[in-house]
């Protein structure tokens, strides 16, 4: 049963039309009317206001193959065997429509059906006090009792403040006990990458005020993600992410780069999904519009170009390379976004300008970071130490602490802050940034983000400019 992503995408899409959904391209990465949002991170973000009333969708039942970013799982890239920056999100939508009978019954005929799974590794969570989703899987689609799990708040409730909200269920495979954590608890649900989550049923019935007294809504909605590539990795049997055709396709052109085989050893192995995820993730963005910059989005972009050059040292790579890898993404990925194709020259002169003046300063950063945590005894870079290394050789601040936290040292971030901040009332004021996430769950790096958005590499940025 091993399917292509590009086939299963289809194969997705082309089961929810045939239940009566309207087919809608992915909206672009950068949200449309929304500052509460830095970057789209989910199939629902871009449809907030089909959800809510505001505006009226083109049909009542509506599926997708939606781009997402999520930059707070950054951290977790390259890593865990099922996190991306960058990854495709299916969905289907119900305005008011269909409710929960209709969404399970669906979701496990595709999954069973559709692509046969087998049942047997399957298992259901759900929201603790949901009894009517335990009645409607055991009693009405067949799915045995003791693969149903049921979770707290934290996994299983979906809820942003007050508003629409609702408890949600989650589908994951087991994919045996040699991806688990080993820990007797271990159960779907688990951080670990036994239990892969790859389908998550968002229920939105009630409307909570605001102090927590929910209603039942009149007209609940249906929302659901599916991250495409995890669906791959399942239905192709493959370790992680990184391993599924397309996206491997491009981890190899990086290893050719590299000379280095995937499989060598762990410490190479997470430079080059790391680098595979982060092309990915730029390409998409620049070709949505995003240019590097030094906040908002466009930090976002430059800090995972620069962490990708980084990553490239690491292996060795000694000249930039990227603009050379997005060749193989769009190779890979225009079937479904023929875009990419008519932007290819455009993505590639903006990613190999940034790659190019990052080059120019890069070793004389690291040179002079390694000599720093050679010859200090204390745990902490100078805020003023960290300063250069942004200012002068365009270390993004996030990356200078990653590199540290590496041999267990930290930076005096607010004397950093307080010199960023000294730079800039000498220069032009700040446009206002966007806003915390109200919705979507990207408030962690919008937190991160308020505190770290105005690195002043100033020196870079004025050449920096694509014309
Ligand atoms: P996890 O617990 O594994 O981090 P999640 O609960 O944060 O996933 P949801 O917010 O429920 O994920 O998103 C819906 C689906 O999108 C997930 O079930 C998964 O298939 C996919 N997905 C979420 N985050 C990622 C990611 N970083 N990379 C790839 N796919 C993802
Ligand atoms: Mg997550
Ligand atoms: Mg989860
Ligand atoms: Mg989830």
């Amino acid at each position: 049963q091993w399917t292509g992503l590009n086939e299963l995408r289809e194969k997705y899409l082309s089961f929810f039309e045939s239940k009566g959904h309207l087919r809608l391209p992915s909206f672009p990465l950068i949200p449309k009317d929304d500052n509460s949002l830095l970057l789209i991170n989910s199939g629902m973000a871009p449809m907030k206001k089909y959800f809510t009333g505001e505006v009226t969708p083109p049909r009542k039942r509506v599926t997708t193959c939606q781009k997402c970013i999520r930059t707070p799982d950054i951290e977790r890239v390259g890593i865990t065997a099922r996190h991306g920056t960058y990854f495709e999100m299916l969905g289907n939508f119900s305005f008011g429509d269909y409710f929960k009978r209709e969404v399970t019954a669906w979701a496990w005929e595709f999954i069973t059906k559709v692509l046969e799974m087998p049942e047997d590794k399957l298992w259901v969570t759900i929201y603790q006090d949901d009894d009517e989703a335990f009645d409607i899987w055991t009693k009405e689609v067949g799915v045995d009792p003791t693969k149903i799990v049921r979770l707290g708040k934290e996994d299983n409730f979906w809820e942003h403040g007050s508003g629409p909200c609702g408890p949600c269920s989650e589908i994951h495979f087991d994919r045996g006990p040699e991806y688990g954590c080993g820990k007797p608890d271990c159960k779907p649900g688990c951080d670990c990458d036994r239990y892969m989550e790859f389908w998550n049923l968002v229920f939105t019935q009630f409307d909570n005020d605001g102090h927590n007294n929910y209603t039942p809504l009149a007209h609940p909605n249906i929302d659901t993600g599916m991250g495409l590539e995890r669906l791959a990795c399942v239905m192709q049997g493959v370790d992680n992410l990184f391993l599924v055709d397309t996206v491997q396709n491009i981890m190899k052109r990086i290893s050719r780069i590299a000379g280095i085989a995937y499989g060598e050893s762990e410490k190479t192995d997470i430079s080059l999904r790391v680098i595979t995820d982060h092309i990915r993730s730029t390409t998409f963005m620049i070709s949505d519009g995003v240019m590097p910059s030094n906040e908002g989005r466009g930090y976002v972009l430059r800090r995972l170009l620069r962490r990708a050059a980084r990553h490239g040292r690491l292996l060795g790579i000694n000249h930039p390379f990227l603009s050379e890898v997005v060749d193989t993404v769009i190779a890979e990925n225009e079937v479904a976004y023929p875009e990419l194709r008519e932007k290819s020259a455009m993505i590639k002169k903006v990613i190999s300008f940034e790659e190019e003046s990052f080059y120019k300063t890069i070793d004389k950063g690291f040179a002079l970071l390694n000599n720093i945590i050679d010859r200090t005894d204390t745990k902490i870079l100078s805020g003023e130490d960290a300063f250069k290394l942004s200012d002068t050789f365009g270390f993004p601040i996030d990356l200078t602490k990653e590199i540290l936290s590496e041999k267990g040292m930290e930076v005096d971030e607010d004397k950093f802050r307080a010199l960023v901040l000294k730079q800039r009332e000498t220069t032009r004021a700040r446009r206002k940034n966007a806003g915390a996430d109200a919705w979507a769950g990207d408030s962690d790096v919008l937190e991160g983000l308020a505190k770290t958005e105005f690195v002043g590499y100033t020196k870079l940025t004025e050449t920096a400019k694509i014309t």
